[in-house]
């Protein structure tokens, strides 16, 4: 099952993403984690992605459409994958169609995640992530169930990201709307566009997406 978690910052692409992975055996594939990953190597396309991250501003297309081209021939892609934050543009969607169809492979559906602005700015203000796992969490509505230990790995160590900050989250909303969010009706037009309330918690959201994966 070949899949896309699509919706602005802070929707819960990522966590929902996670579960699905556990549920489905499918595997996330984020560019962001990918990009972030890169910076913190120190590699060329690190270096060139960082400054766009900081800002808050899309890396360009032929950086990430390169990323996502090599990853999903790798060998843990073959039973399926979820893309969490790609497409992010029109031209990204284009490049997708063309990968999948060189591979003859389907995309199954897109599941947009509605969430509204305000809400959007309280999550990303108070998210964090496992520094082993890279699992999720929040200050107030997704705490490990003891408090400083990651419930799935025992780590003690969280990290923040630099770009969850309330300036950059502005940009990366406006970026959202005017370059991601045309991505949408793209995807109307090929019938595969469903959607969640991505304001329900985050238990409902996971059985609304189960719900749409079962049909
Ligand atoms: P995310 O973790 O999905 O919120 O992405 C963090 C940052 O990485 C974004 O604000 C962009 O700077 C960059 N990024 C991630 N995915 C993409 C993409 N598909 N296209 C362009 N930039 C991206």
């Amino acid at each position: 099952m070949i899949l896309i978690l699509f919706g602005p910052p802070g929707a819960g692409k990522g966590t929902q993403a996670q579960r699905i992975e556990k549920a489905h055996g499918l595997v996330q594939l984020s560019t962001g984690d990918m990009l972030r990953a890169a910076v913190a190597a120190g590699t060329e396309m690190g270096k060139l992605a960082k400054s766009k991250m900081d800002a808050g501003a899309l890396v360009s297309d032929d950086i990430v459409i390169g990323i996502i081209n090599d990853r999903i021939q790798e060998d843990d892609c073959k039973d399926g994958f979820i893309l969490d934050g790609f497409p992010r543009t029109v031209a990204q969607a284009e490049a997708l169609d063309a990968m999948l169809s060189n591979q003859s492979l389907k995309l199954d559906a897109v599941i947009e995640m509605k969430v509204d602005d305000a809400a959007l700015v309280e999550r990303i203000a108070g998210r964090y992530t496992c520094a082993g796992c890279n699992e999720g969490y929040h200050d107030t509505n997704l705490k490990p169930e003891v408090e400083g230990v990651c419930d799935n790995c025992g780590s003690t160590e969280f990290k923040r990201r630099p770009d969850d900050n309330a300036e950059t989250v502005g940009k990366r909303l406006k970026e959202y709307y005017a370059q991601t969010a045309p991505v949408l009706p793209y995807y109307a037009d090929k019938g595969v566009l469903q959607s969640v309330d991505g304001m329900a918690a985050i238990d409902e959201v996971t059985s609304q997406i189960a719900n749409i994966l079962a049909v």
